[in-house]
């Protein structure tokens, strides 16, 4: 336990106890209780977002010149950076990733609020072709109240992907974690508050996302949400946004194809694939869930990617040889179960795993096997539906052709794997291949510089890179008359 006391939230700068139900956040590896909090209330919602439209307007944040608000932004890179291990033990405990990876999370989070710094204050705005007696400029404003909503799986990299270019902008932020992983959120908002963000500019409200989320989405006071989450979530926003004429970016799920050519580096793309699904028990918006090998490997392929994935070692999360750790609930691991129930009811051979591993201190915590099916088609509801966890469903393919029909034929499309020798044909697949992000002959690698975003179901709008900034700022237009000639009906 974290700390026995309930933990305070922070409601537009003030940090006190939620208005919402008391409830305890368990550590997914053994599910025991780490930290107790009450929920934030729709009350806090409003007082929230309205002090944080008057901490906007009044102390100084938005007016601050370029280079004075990057120079907090890199204090808050600094002081995550020197906070990284008890932040890292504590995102462990928080969702129970292996803390391998919670270090990564980490500091990708204070290369992200670093990366924003230095775009803000290298950002330039433009001067446009003049068409008449005018200066023509096109220039960018805050917002004003922006709200960031993240998922349970990658806390404290996706808070800061939306905290820091939001912040770099000139906006107040409302942060909305989920209600499973609340810790993260409430570090960052501490740390902006000790690196000089004004009080009431960072908020951060745990709670039920349908009631929560949805306050925070419907107020008329927030003109921006950035989503992170789930397509049918993201949806549900997009209508409220709708109605309120608001930009919404939305991050949303996946079913990515990873492609296996016959000249590909096989122990290369052996690690590769793994890695891609089975890294974070595979609760990962981008995991390569759907493994499409050439049929003359195939048979040697899916055996040395089952035998490594039996190798994996999947347990404890605070020891550094770990690889895979627990599911993030008892609940998502029912879910996850279920699919694989339903791939076996849709003809499905279980070439590994598939099932709960016990011993030593595992059977407390929510721990699955890595698992992989064979003897699916590609349009299974197995193979075509998000799951979220630790299984690969392998198929093998006879052409290209009907691999890139194959491969984009899914209402997803967030990224994909390509792995062969041969240049020209992975730049054509890669080319070929709908989604928003493609790797080749690597996988699930990221750079805070380069945009990130799915087509179709998997979202709308780019996170990352210099423009970020800009997606929570609004465009203006600016003319500067320069002769003193009247204006065409002045003489009339
Ligand atoms: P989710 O159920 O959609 O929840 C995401 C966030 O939205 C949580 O904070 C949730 O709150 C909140 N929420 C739920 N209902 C809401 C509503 N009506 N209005 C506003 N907010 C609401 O998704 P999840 O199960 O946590 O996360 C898994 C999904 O996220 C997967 O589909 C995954 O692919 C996707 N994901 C996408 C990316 C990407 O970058 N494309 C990255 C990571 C994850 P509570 O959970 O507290 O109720």
């Amino acid at each position: 336990m974290i700390s026995t006391e309930l933990l305070p939230l922070n409601i537009g700068g003030e940090w006190r106890l939620g208005g919402g139900d008391a409830y305890e956040s368990l550590y997914p590896a053994t599910g025991e209780p780490i930290a107790r909090l009450k929920a934030a209330s729709t009350a806090d919602v409003d007082e929230a977002i309205v002090r944080a439209d008057l901490a906007f307007r009044t102390s100084g944040w938005a007016q601050k010149l370029p280079h004075e608000r990057a120079a907090v932004l890199h204090r808050v890179a600094q002081i995550i950076r020197d906070e990284a291990e008890p932040l890292a033990q504590k995102q462990r405990l928080d969702n129970g990733k292996p803390i391998n990876e919670t270090r990564a999370l980490v500091a990708s989070a204070a290369g992200t609020f670093q990366f924003f710094a230095a775009a803000l204050e290298t950002l330039e705005e433009t001067i446009t072709p003049s068409r008449g007696p005018f200066v023509t400029m096109s220039v960018h404003e805050p917002m004003g109240v922006v709200a960031a909503i993240t998922p349970w799986n990658s806390p404290i990299a996706s808070e800061a992907q939306k905290l820091a270019p939001a912040l770099a902008a000139g906006n107040a932020v409302i942060v909305k974690p989920a209600e499973v992983t609340p810790l993260m959120a409430l570090e960052l908002a501490r740390i902006c508050e000790k690196a000089g963000v004004p009080k009431g500019i960072v908020s951060v409200l745990p709670g039920r996302g349908s009631v929560i989320g949805d306050a925070i989405t419907k107020h008329p006071l927030v003109k921006r949400v950035s989503f992170t989450g789930g397509t049918a979530t993201g949806k549900h926003i997009a209508h409220i946004a709708a109605d309120k004429m608001m930009p919404v970016s939305l991050e949303l799920g996946g079913k990515s194809p990873t492609m296996v050519l016959e000249d590909a580096d096989l122990d290369h793309a052996v690690n590769g694939v793994l890695y891609g699904i089975f890294s974070s028990s595979g609760e990962s918006c981008i995991a390569g869930s759907r493994l499409f090998v050439a049929r003359s490997i195939y048979d040697e392929f899916v055996t040395r990617v089952a035998e490594a994935a039996k190798a994996l070692r999947v347990g404890d999360p605070a020891s550094e040889r770990t690889q895979m750790g627990p599911l993030i609930t008892a609940k998502h691991r029912e879910s996850i179960e279920r699919y694989v129930e339903l791939g076996v009811s849709e003809g499905a051979h279980i070439r590994t795993g598939g099932v709960r591993p016990h011993g030593a201190g595992m059977d407390n915590g929510y721990f699955y096997t890595p698992t992989i099916l064979e003897g699916l088609t590609n349009n299974a509801r197995t193979t075509q539906e998000e799951i979220f966890g630790p299984v690969l469903v392998a198929m093998p393919f006879d052409s290209e052709e009907q691999l890139i029909e194959q491969a984009n034929d899914s209402i997803y499309a967030l990224a994909a794997g390509v792995w062969s020798r041969d240049f020209k044909r992975a730049w054509r697949l890669g080319r070929a291949v709908q989604a928003g992000t493609v790797w080749i002959n690597t996988y699930k690698q990221f750079s805070v510089s380069t945009p990130f975003g799915g087509w179709r179901d998997s979202g709308l709008g780019r996170e990352k890179g210099r423009e970020g900034i800009f997606q929570y700022m609004e465009q203006k237009s600016m003319y500067w008359g320069t002769n003193d000639q009247p204006l065409p009906w002045a003489n009339q």
